[in-house]
Order: C-alpha cells, then sequence, then structure tokens
C-alpha cells in the first residue's frame, strides 16, 4: 500500500498544482484534507502540505515523517513539536523570492507615485474638480532603500532597486551578504542608521522569537517623515498599533502592507480608515509561476522523505543535520 499524503483542498486546481500532483502520485495516495474527517485522515497519514501544525495535531498523527510548509515562512508551525515528534518541516525556499520581490516594488511604486489615492480620484472626482496636482511622488533614481534582513527576498529586491531604479541600498542583518555588497554595492549598516538615512525601508526578516515586534514606535519615528515603510514579511514583525499612530500623526510618509498581525485585518482596524497606506491581503508570492515552482518544490520535498532521503531537501535551519528514522 501506498503511504497517504493529505492536501489541502485547494490543490485540487490542476493548473497551479497538476505537477506536483503528479510528483506526489508517483510514491503516496493523495487525499485532500476534509474538516469533518481531519483526526481519521491523521492517523493514517505520513506526509501532508499543512498549515499551524501543532502539539494537538502532531498527536493524532503517529505516522506522520513531513510536513510541508506551502511557503518560505514557517512562523505558524511549531518546529519544536515537529522535532519532538520527529517530523520533517520543509519548506519552498528561493522559489517565490521574484514574486515577493517584484510585489515589494509594486507597493513602493504605489505608495510613492499615489497610485490607489490617484484611481480613485479619476473614478469619482477628476470631471468635476480637475486640479490633479496633490499626488506628486519623487523620482526614484538616487534614492536610497534600506532593506532590513537582507536575504534571498532582500537580495531580489535590492538587485531590481540597483539596476532597475539607479538606487541606493544599505541594509541591517544579523549577517553580512557580501554578494549584495559586492554585486549590487549594498551597504550594512546598524539598524538605526537604515531607519534614519532611507527613502524606503522595506522589511524581509522571518517572524521569529527575536524579531516579533522588532520595530516599535522608537523606531518608526527615526525614518524620515518623507519616508516609505513596506512591509511583505510578517505583520507581528512591527508594531501595528504604533504604525498607525506614526502614520496618522504623518511622522512618516506612508506604508505598504502585505502582512498583518492579525489576518484577515479585521473591518473595524484602523490601518483601513488611513488613506496614506496601501493594503494588499497577504499575495505577494501569488503569481502563477512562483506558486507552480512552491507546489514542485512541497512534493519534491515530501518524496524525498517517503523515500527514505534523510536529510530531505529544503528542511528547515532548526532541524538541520537531524536524522529521523519512524
Ligand atoms: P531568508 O532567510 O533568505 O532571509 C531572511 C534574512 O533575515 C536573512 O538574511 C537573515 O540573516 C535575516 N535575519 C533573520 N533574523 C534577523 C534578525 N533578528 N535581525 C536582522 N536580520 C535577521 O528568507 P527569505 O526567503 O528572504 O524570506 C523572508 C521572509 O519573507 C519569510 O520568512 C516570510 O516570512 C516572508 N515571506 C512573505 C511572503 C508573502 O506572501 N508576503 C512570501 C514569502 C515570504
Amino acid at each position: 500500500m501506498k503511504p497517504k499524503v493529505l492536501l489541502p483542498e485547494r490543490w485540487r486546481d490542476p493548473i497551479i498544482y497538476g505537477k506536483a500532483l503528479e510528483i506526489l502520485r508517483s510514491v503516496a495516495d493523495v487525499e485532500y484534507i476534509s474538516e469533518e474527517r481531519f483526526d481519521e485522515q491523521l492517523a493514517e497519514a505520513e506526509g501532508m502540505v499543512g498549515y499551524g501544525v501543532n502539539e494537538e495535531i502532531l498527536q493524532k498523527a503517529p505516522k506522520l515523517k513531513v510536513v510541508a510548509r506551502y511557503g518560505v515562512g514557517y512562523d505558524d508551525c511549531d518546529v519544536e513539536a515537529l522535532t519532538r515528534h520527529k517530523v520533517y518541516l520543509v519548506h519552498t525556499p528561493g522559489v517565490l523570492s521574484d514574486a515577493v520581490a517584484d510585489m515589494t516594488i509594486a507597493l513602493i511604486l504605489a505608495c510613492n507615485r499615489k497610485l490607489v489615492q490617484a484611481d480613485k480620484y479619476v473614478r469619482e472626482r477628476w470631471a468635476k474638480e480637475a486640479s490633479r496636482f496633490s499626488y506628486y511622488g519623487v523620482d526614484l533614481k538616487g534614492k536610497t532603500i534600506g532593506i532590513i534582513g537582507l536575504g534571498r527576498i532582500g537580495y531580489e529586491v535590492a538587485k531590481r532597486c540597483v539596476r532597475g531604479f539607479d538606487m541606493k541600498v544599505i541594509y541591517y542583518d544579523i549577517y553580512p551578504n557580501e554578494e549584495a555588497e559586492i554585486e549590487l554595492g549594498a551597504e550594512r549598516k546598524s539598524l538605526e542608521e537604515v531607519l534614519r538615512e532611507s527613502d524606503f525601508v522595506s522589511i524581509h526578516v522571518p517572524l521569529t522569537p527575536q524579531t516579533r515586534g522588532f520595530i516599535k514606535e522608537k523606531h518608526l519615528r527615526m525614518m524620515k517623515k518623507t519616508a516609505y515603510l513596506i512591509n511583505t514579511s510578517r505583520g507581528s514583525v512591527i508594531d501595528q498599533k504604533a504604525l498607525v499612530k506614526v502614520l496618522e500623526e504623518g511622522a512618516i510618509a506612508g506604508a505598504g502592507l502585505d502582512v498583518f498581525e492579525k489576518e484577515p485585518v479585521p473591518l473595524d482596524d484602523p490601518l483601513l480608515k488611513l488613506d496614506n497606506v496601501v493594503l494588499t491581503p497577504h499575495i505577494a508570492s501569488l503569481t502563477r509561476e512562483a506558486r507552480q515552482a512552491m507546489a514542485i518544490c512541497d512534493a519534491k520535498n515530501i518524496v524525498a522523505v517517503l523515500k527514505g532521503e534523510v536529510p530531505p531537501p529544503n528542511v528547515v535551519p532548526e532541524q538541520n543535520g537531524l536524522v529521523f528514522k519512524k
């Protein structure tokens, strides 16, 4: 009998997930997760594409060998519990970096050139008022982008800023990124310097115990009054209440946000009342290419574990070098 692998419902879509399903079906029986039968399904599953995997779920899944996170961030999964239960956690680093970097640039441009307000103005007021001169932006050429967390996605953002827009890159990271320094002239600085000197600050650190609430009110107040904050990493990296406060005061020019402390954003969230923000619903990796590649990456990672390849490819750093036998 083939091992069982559980998949989210939306993996039925053949356009995005067809190739990944083919890879999985070569070694496993695939089942779609059903809310009513989840416990029963967990009891038999050896692999799973899952979110929010915790102790409670793991206790119901004695045969589980691998959980594949459909994405690069895995802050919603309890890595300690997974390790205790000898379950590999694999993810999809790299294959979505272009998509997320493109979205970051889209938010930079949308904020700077006031695309959302301008669109609204054309639809509602231009014909009546004919005054379009409140929509000034700045040239990106020569401006400074400050990247907080210059890893895979940060690098792609830096590349687009330098090669596409002739911008200068400064960055804050716990590790130096030599490639970015040599290839793109990126300069590593302290967090405070990056915040004070940048015209755009873009956040690309993972959400970890160290980065939760990392950007506090005092940090936001270090930014230039004309600067924009862009976040496509995780909402909880920024103190969102403090962000609303500085945006309301106009202490920074605005923000472009794809991620939030609470998702979906509640309809009464004060962020939604601000007109100096551009908001998107956590869709930075949502391109066909990225989503197909993520699915294929997950499928290959799962197959590797089911075939006994240890350690598997793309295992999360916390489990690097660990060998689980079940
Ligand atoms: P990465 O690991 O390649 O890069 C992260 C960088 O942050 C690394 O260079 C690391 O050294 C640095 N870093 C980690 N902790 C730090 C700290 N405390 N202080 C300073 N620097 C620190 O990761 P990546 O592939 O570039 O992805 C980054 C994050 O983007 C993911 O963890 C995920 O949360 C987020 N993401 C969001 C979306 C979306 O849809 N919005 C999609 C993909 C990824």
